[in-house]
């Protein structure tokens, strides 16, 4: 599957209030299965689905009938997902927060699949064709990338709203599929503040510190915003102007994040054929306030995902391993060398190996990797356990299906790694 956005330019402003209606309806559909699930045991999707066409001819609720019928089931859909999540974390006890399906109040998007709307032919405009009669707006899309599919790959559509206008998103059923040249080229990469990552042969690439850069214009944003704020009263239009703002300059902030970790993880993808980091729990390092800001900047999380995207659609292989020993362990002799955050060398008193930290997380992550792809391939993995440093599950996603190729891998490394390493 493969989603291609849109923006919804050329429209009047009544146009987008009612697109912006459409999106409130589909809210309250998704509430009112929300409700109808808590008051009533036993509740079915089945039964969510009913409730849709109860709603849908209720006379005290007339505008739910304007919405297209199958945007009206996707609402309850997306409340039975949420009800879903709910009962499977339910059932596992591992999981505290088990995520009780709350009422949206500031939902942004509406869900259409295949009616509702109509494509023009040469895909330059979209109708909305259900109740709200939105009208035809102009599809305003980088790549012009719509006009390759066929109308009926196109499984769903759904309207967002965001700070800088309304957006299409179209849910396309493709298989990407890019041509990746086996070199047998293995990288392990260390996901840090310093750097954005170094990787297990040296190299580096910074942080871009998207937010510390608008930061301060952000900064001046929210002191405007709150001056403006009135306690206990409606707010005034200069207060929602400046909310506009402020949130212009968070999407801005998202955007250019999303594009970085989109260029990066393509880029080490495309070179190596296989790919390992550290699975970090972002979260837990998050409470760490001090670091907080620039960890969440960092975005490492967004930056994996698209690693493993990247992975599958060049069909190589990447493994997220457990961060346990990697900035601890000696990447040539295996002493544990402890550091505290601010130690920036690793420097082990066994074999005098001098090496920058993070280049020494990175070849541990890579042997770890290497490691663990080894006892995958040899049918050994979870039968070994004699090893103290061998705590936590790693996440393993082959895509390549040649095992001939994966060996290959495993093999010349192993070699390598006895070496030793020329410290920096
Ligand atoms: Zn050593």
């Amino acid at each position: 599957m493969l989603v291609v956005e849109a923006k919804l330019k050329n429209g009047s402003s009544e146009q987008y209030q009612r697109l912006n209606e459409a999106i409130k309806t589909a809210q309250f559909v998704r509430n009112k299965c929300v409700r109808y699930w808590m008051d009533n045991k036993g509740t079915t999707r089945n039964d969510l689905q009913k409730l849709c066409a109860v709603l849908a001819k209720d006379s005290t609720t007339p505008w739910v009938n304007k919405l297209n019928s199958q945007a009206r089931q996707s609402s309850a859909d997306r409340a039975w997902a949420a009800i879903a999540r709910f009962y499977l974390k339910c059932h596992d006890s591992s999981i505290k927060k088990k995520g009780f399906p709350k009422f949206k109040k500031y939902s942004r998007s509406v869900e259409y699949k295949i009616t509702g709307y109509k494509l023009s032919d040469d895909r330059k405009q979209i109708t909305f064709t259900d109740g709200f009669k939105a009208g035809t707006f102009d599809l305003w899309c980088s790549q012009k990338a719509l006009v390759y599919y066929s109308s009926q790959q196109i499984r769903r559509l759904r309207v967002v709203r965001r700070a800088d206008g309304y957006y299409c998103q179209f849910l396309i059923d493709y298989e990407r599929q890019e041509k990746h040249e086996f070199t047998g080229s293995v990288v392990g990469i260390d996901l840090g503040l310093k750097e954005f990552y170094t990787d297990s042969n040296g190299n580096t690439v910074e942080n871009p510190h998207f937010l510390k850069k608008t930061a301060r214009r952000l900064r001046k944003a929210q002191r405007k915003l709150s001056k403006r704020f009135k306690k206990g009263q409606k707010q005034s239009n200069n207060y929602h102007k400046q909310r506009q703002k402020v949130a212009k300059l968070h999407l801005k902030v998202s955007r250019q994040r999303k594009d970085r970790a989109i260029k990066d993880a393509l880029a080490l993808v495309q070179s190596h054929d296989l790919v390992v980091y550290e699975a970090l729990q972002v979260s837990n390092l998050v409470k760490n306030h001090k670091l907080a800001k620039s960890i969440s900047d960092a975005s490492w999380y967004q930056f994996t995902q698209w690693v493993n995207y990247f992975a599958k659609i060049h069909k190589i292989t990447c493994i997220a391993v457990p961060p346990q020993f990697t900035t601890i362990d000696c990447s040539v002799c295996g002493a544990k060398v402890h550091k505290t955050l601010s130690t920036r060398t690793h420097i082990c008193p066994d074999c005098k190996t001098v090496l920058d930290r993070d280049f020494n997380a990175a070849i541990n992550i890579l042997k770890k990797g290497l490691k663990y792809l080894g006892e995958y391939l040899n049918g050994t993995v979870g039968h070994t356990g004699t090893d103290p440093n061998d705590w936590g599950e790693s996440d393993l996603w082959i895509f390549n299906r040649d095992v001939e190729d994966l060996s290959r891998l495993v093999e010349p490394v192993i070699s390598r790694s006895d070496s030793g390493r020329i410290p920096r």
